[in-house]
């Protein structure tokens, strides 16, 4: 069983919310799950900028209820200029935790912009304002759909580390042993900032493949053909989702994770499960 401590390690990921209506769910999501006293809340940033200030008025509202809140920022499509105005209005708000990130090109968009990679934004964001944001970037157990060689992946993360982030958030995966091998690899080259395993709770299924296959998370064969099986029985799906990702997270705390980060999808009754079943 997790001790109280471990509590203290979760965080909670948003996207930020296009409508009122969503403003308003997703002000009673934060402030539910925020009696866990997670250390975080994350937003996320459409690539290109698109969400730019739906992400940071998010943000804002967060912080001004005493929480604290970590924009994501990824460079994908941005010039420096555009990154250095975005990192300045944070620091006037007081934020101090990013996720950086490079992004994923929208199609159709040809201007690649001034950042090829992760480790360049992180570079940059320790260039502009030096050790004011503690700085998370993302990992992939599994591999980056795009990386050339699971070698030639894990270096490039190390780029990211060795640039000045302090804190490490993965892609979902259902596989434990995949963030065990990716924890003792990091152990082997010296890298010693947290990695904290991202959760993605389970609710229904066409949606969870299609993502996955996208960001190249792997939804094991056994799990596939069990969620298939429960057709549109959402009850019964969402039942062994939480207790399938209770297990994982169970397994990943008792193994040493420092944390667990959770992609809520602005929903709080699948994570909160999740939690429970923990206590
Ligand atoms: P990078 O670390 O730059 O890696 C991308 C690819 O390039 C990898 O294949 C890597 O091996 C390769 N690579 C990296 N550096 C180099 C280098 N120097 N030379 C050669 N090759 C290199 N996307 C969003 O748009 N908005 C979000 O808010 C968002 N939040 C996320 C949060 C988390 C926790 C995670 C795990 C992902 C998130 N994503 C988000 C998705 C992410 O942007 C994509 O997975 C994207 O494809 C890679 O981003 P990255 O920061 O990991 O990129």
């Amino acid at each position: 069983m997790p001790s109280q401590d471990k509590q203290q390690m979760f965080s909670f990921e948003f996207y930020p919310p296009k409508t009122e209506e969503g403003a308003a769910n997703l002000k009673v999501v934060h402030t539910t799950l925020s009696k866990q006293n997670p250390e975080f809340f994350s937003v996320t940033f459409g690539a290109g900028g698109s969400t730019r200030d739906k992400t940071f008025d998010t943000v804002v509202s967060i912080q001004a209820q005493g929480l604290s809140a970590a924009p994501h920022l990824s460079c994908v499509a941005s010039t420096k200029e555009n990154i250095r105005s975005i990192l300045k209005d944070y620091q006037d708000h007081n934020i101090s935790r990013i996720v950086a990130l490079r992004g994923d090109v929208p199609s159709g968009m040809m201007s690649p912009g001034e950042f090829r990679y992760a480790n360049e934004l992180v570079e940059f964001i320790r260039q502009e304002t030096s050790d004011h944001f503690t700085i998370h970037v993302a990992a992939y157990p599994e591999v980056h759909p795009q990386a050339h060689s699971a070698s030639e992946d894990f270096k490039n993360f190390k780029r990211k580390v060795d640039a000045g982030a302090n804190a490490v958030i993965t892609q979902y995966f259902y596989n434990a042993e995949a963030y065990f091998y990716f924890v003792d690899n990091c152990e082997k080259h010296g890298i010693t900032v947290p990695i904290v395993p991202g959760i993605m709770p389970i609710t229904q299924y066409t949606q969870l493949f299609r993502f996955s296959e996208m960001c190249g998370a792997d939804i094991p064969r056994w799990m596939r053909k069990r969620l298939e099986s429960f057709g549109d029985d959402r009850i019964a799906i969402q039942a062994f989702g939480t207790e399938l990702v209770s297990k994982l997270c169970q397994q990943l705390l008792d193994g040493g994770a420092p944390g667990l980060h959770f992609y809520t999808m602005n929903q709080s009754a699948p994570t909160l499960a999740i939690i429970n079943n923990l206590r």
